[in-house]
């Protein structure tokens, strides 16, 4: 399986928790954008991928007329017809039935609406620029244009948010029809404005976990399976995109900031737009080969993130040979033993009790 993720690297105004690498649109530049992906997509010409992935930044400030340009030239280099899933970010203020038929007449199967909150105070109070209503109206234009598959992402921790307004925001998502929600907690971020000055109704810690208990527990009761840390899906709506990162598969990211790993090797594109602009395929940096004890290891960790499938280690004993995955194996054993990880005779799994805590269980797997 092999993904491909461009980056869309523009955003009408920052968001006060974004640390992204995202930039105003100025005239003309969302034009000369999409000439020099289409230009970068021809270094891997005749690949063939079975994922696109839109991303951002806000990819739907594209419109209609250079999402086409953009899908259909990098189609006349890269193998795009075995495509199973194609998802587009759309941020609510610029979803109209207009870009949302042009996301369809572009071949796109699935999208992930920026929802973040259905409370205004909340959104307004970390600067989005959409307001709930807004939100609830982009997805029932996706539902009505056809899209069965909608995915919304919801911030947990946000300045006065709580128990009730979350669970009201799932119920109506959940009613809504959507089919895939991301819980992404809050964190305050080096450099950004919500870091610097963070409001005085910003949830503790203790109550970010809170909420995110309670709202996994109610998006269990409402049949979504909780199948990665931060991800809830209906069956068969889980995102084979991301699912192909944390199974350790290839994928390529075109545009600036975004990373490929591709034939064993890892590497990203420096987050320059005016240079990547300028040279859409001079801009590569951070090469990286792993040996094969460290690609096993890190491929551990990815799967330890997939909370229902977990990790199968004779699948990568079968990939990387018994004797690189021995010390790792040991690794996860001791930590099934303290209870951090639970070990069906098969299977590791992440303690669903260490699912807000995991990044030492993760450095533990990751340290040789
Ligand atoms: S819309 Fe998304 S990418 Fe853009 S500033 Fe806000 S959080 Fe960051």
């Amino acid at each position: 399986m092999r993904g491909l993720y461009i980056h869309l690297p523009f955003c009408v105004k920052k968001c006060s928790y974004c640390d992204f690498y995202s930039l105003p649109a100025r005239l003309g530049s969302l034009e000369s954008y999409v000439q020099a992906v289409v230009h970068e997509s021809c270094r891997y010409a005749g690949l063939s991928f079975q994922t696109l992935y839109l991303g951002g930044g806000t990819p739907s400030l594209l419109g209609a007329r250079n999402l086409r340009n953009l899908v259909g030239g990098i189609r006349k280099s890269l193998d795009l017809s075995k495509l199973v899933e194609s998802t587009i970010e759309v941020n609510p203020e610029s979803a109209t039935s207009e870009l949302f038929e042009a996301v369809k007449e572009a071949g796109f199967n699935r999208v992930s609406i920026g929802v973040q909150s259905l409370s205004d105070h909340e959104l307004q109070s970390v600067g989005r620029i959409h307001n709930a209503a807004q939100a609830i109206e982009a997805i029932k234009i996706a539902r009505r244009l056809g899209f069965k598959s909608v995915s919304v992402d919801i911030i947990i921790g946000l300045p006065g948010q709580s128990w009730s307004t979350l669970r009201k925001a799932l119920e109506t998502l959940v009613g809504a029809g959507v089919a895939h929600i991301s819980l992404y907690c809050l964190s305050l971020e080096e450099g950004t404005p919500l870091e610097k000055s963070p409001p005085e109704d910003l949830p503790l810690d203790d109550t970010q976990a809170q909420l995110f208990e309670q709202a996994r527990a109610f998006l269990l009761g409402c049949e979504f399976a909780h199948y990665e840390i931060s991800n809830f899906a209906l069956k068969g709506y889980e995102c084979l995109h991301n699912l192909n990162y944390w199974r350790g598969g290839e994928y390529v990211g075109l545009g600036p900031a975004a990373a490929s790993h591709l034939y064993g090797r890892r590497f990203r594109n420096r987050a320059d737009l005016d240079a990547y602009v300028e040279r859409p395929d001079g801009i590569i940096e951070d090469v990286e080969e792993l040996n094969a004890r460290d690609k096993a290891s890190e491929e551990a960790m990815l799967r330890l993130r997939l909370l229902v499938e977990g990790l199968d280690v004779s699948e990568l004993a079968a990939r990387f040979g018994q004797d690189n995955i021995e010390p790792l194996t040991s690794r996860l054993d001791r930590m099934a033993h303290d209870r951090l990880l639970v070990f069906d005779g098969l299977r590791y799994r992440l303690t669903p009790s260490r699912i807000l805590t995991s990044n030492p269980i993760f450095a533990e797997v990751l340290c040789f």
